[in-house]
C-alpha cells in the first residue's frame, strides 16, 4: 500500500460542540504556542511530499476558525508534488471563505452535516447554525470546490431519521453523501450504544430508493466505498471504520494540531515532529523520522482495542 495522504489538524478549536466529537468539552485546549505554526506545517508537508505524500487535507477542530487559513492553503498549494489539497469543515463559515480558498488553490471540500433538520442539527452540534452550513455547501458548489462531499455520522436514537433526507441530497445535488460509522473516542463512550453499522444505513437507503450501484473507486477513494443511486446527480459513500477492517487500503497519516504524527487513529505511539522542528533538526533528520513513520504505517494492523483516549479535535477527523 502506498502511503500518500496526510491529514493535518490545524487547530483543536471548533465553533460547534458535536456530541460525539468532543469528549473533553470546553476544557483541555492546547496552548497557542504548542500549536504548529504555518511555516512549520509548510516545512513538514514539503518533506512529507519528498517521501511520496501527494494528497493533503486540512481539518481540525474547525480549520476555518484558524486565522488566515487561506494563507496556509496558498503556501501548501505551491508545493508542486501535492496533487490534491482538500479541507474538511463544518461549513458554517464557508460561504464567506470559499472564494478565497479557491483562489488560494484549495481543490475541494468535505462538509460535515449530520442533519438537514434544524432541531436535530442543533441537538447534535449544540448550535442553531444549519442555515449557515447549507449556505456553505451552496457556495462551495458555486465556486467549484469539487467534488463536494457531505460527511454524516448517524447515531442511534439521535438522527437515524436523517438517513433518508441526507441520502436525498445526493439525488438533488451534485454531491457525494458519505456515511461515516461512529467510533467512540474515550472510555466513557465505549463500546458506543449509539453506533449503527453502515450495513443498516445502506439497507435503509435501498429500501427507500432502490438498489445502489457500485462505482469504481477513484484514485484517492481510500477506504470509502461509493455507490450511485438511480436517477441521481450525486453518489453515496460509506466509510466503515468499525464494521470492516480497512487497514489494507488505508493510505493516510495524521498530523495533530500540536505537531505529532499518528500512523493510525488507533496507534498508541505518535511521533513528536514539533519537538524535532523546534530543536533545530535539519531536513535529513526529519526525513529519517518520516521514513520510520511510513515504515510503521505499512506494518500496522488495527487491534480494535483502544490504547489511549483521544480527541478528534486535536488529531483531526
Ligand atoms: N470541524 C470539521 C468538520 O466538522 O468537518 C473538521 C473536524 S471533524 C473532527 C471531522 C470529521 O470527523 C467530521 O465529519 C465528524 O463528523 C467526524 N467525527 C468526529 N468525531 C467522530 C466520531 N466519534 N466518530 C465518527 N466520526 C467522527
Amino acid at each position: 500500500m502506498t502511503v500518500d495522504y496526510l491529514r493535518i489538524s490545524v487547530t483543536d478549536r471548533c465553533n460547534l460542540r458535536c456530541v460525539y466529537c468532543n469528549p473533553l468539552g470546553d476544557s483541555g485546549f492546547i496552548a497557542p504556542r504548542e500549536i504548529l505554526r504555518y511555516e512549520e506545517i509548510h516545512r513538514l508537508v514539503r518533506l512529507f511530499a519528498d517521501r511520496g505524500i501527494r494528497k493533503v487535507r486540512l481539518t481540525g477542530g474547525e480549520p476555518l476558525v484558524r486565522k488566515d487559513i487561506a494563507h496556509l492553503t496558498a503556501r501548501l498549494s505551491s508545493i508542486a508534488a501535492i496533487e490534491d489539497l482538500a479541507m474538511t469543515t463544518n461549513g458554517v463559515l464557508l460561504e464567506k471563505a470559499a472564494p478565497d480558498l479557491k483562489a488560494a488553490g484549495l481543490d475541494r471540500v468535505n462538509i460535515s452535516i449530520d442533519s438537514v433538520e434544524k432541531e436535530s442539527y442543533k441537538q447534535i452540534t449544540g448550535l442553531d447554525l444549519l442555515d449557515e452550513a447549507v449556505k456553505g455547501i451552496d457556495k462551495a458548489i458555486a465556486v467549484g470546490l469539487k467534488p463536494v462531499k457531505i460527511n454524516a455520522v448517524i447515531l442511534r436514537g439521535i438522527n437515524e431519521n436523517q438517513i433518508i433526507p441526507l441520502a436525498g441530497l445526493a439525488r438533488r445535488l451534485d454531491v457525494m453523501v458519505r456515511f461515516i460509522e461512529y467510533f467512540p473516542t474515550d472510555r466513557n463512550t465505549r463500546p458506543g450504544s449509539e453506533y449503527i453499522p453502515n450495513s443498516h444505513i445502506r439497507k435503509t437507503i435501498e429500501n427507500r430508493f432502490g438498489p445502489l450501484m457500485s462505482l469504481v473507486p477513484g484514485k484517492s477513494a481510500g477506504p470509502a466505498l461509493y455507490f450511485k443511486l438511480a436517477q441521481s446527480e450525486g453518489a453515496i459513500g460509506f466509510i466503515s471504520g468499525r464494521s470492516s477492517m480497512f487497514c489494507a487500503s488505508c493510505n493516510r497519516l495524521r498530523l495533530t494540531s500540536d505537531g505529532r504524527v499518528r500512523p493510525c487513529l488507533y496507534s498508541a505511539h505518535s511521533y513528536d515532529m514539533k519537538k524535532l522542528l523546534r530543536s533545530g533538526a535539519d531536513d535529513t533528520r526529519i526525513l529519517e523520522t518520516i521514513d520510520r513513520i511510513i515504515g510503521q504505517k505499512r506494518n500496522f494492523t488495527k487491534t480494535n482495542s483502544f490504547t489511549e483516549e483521544f480527541s478528534m479535535r486535536n488529531i483531526g477527523g
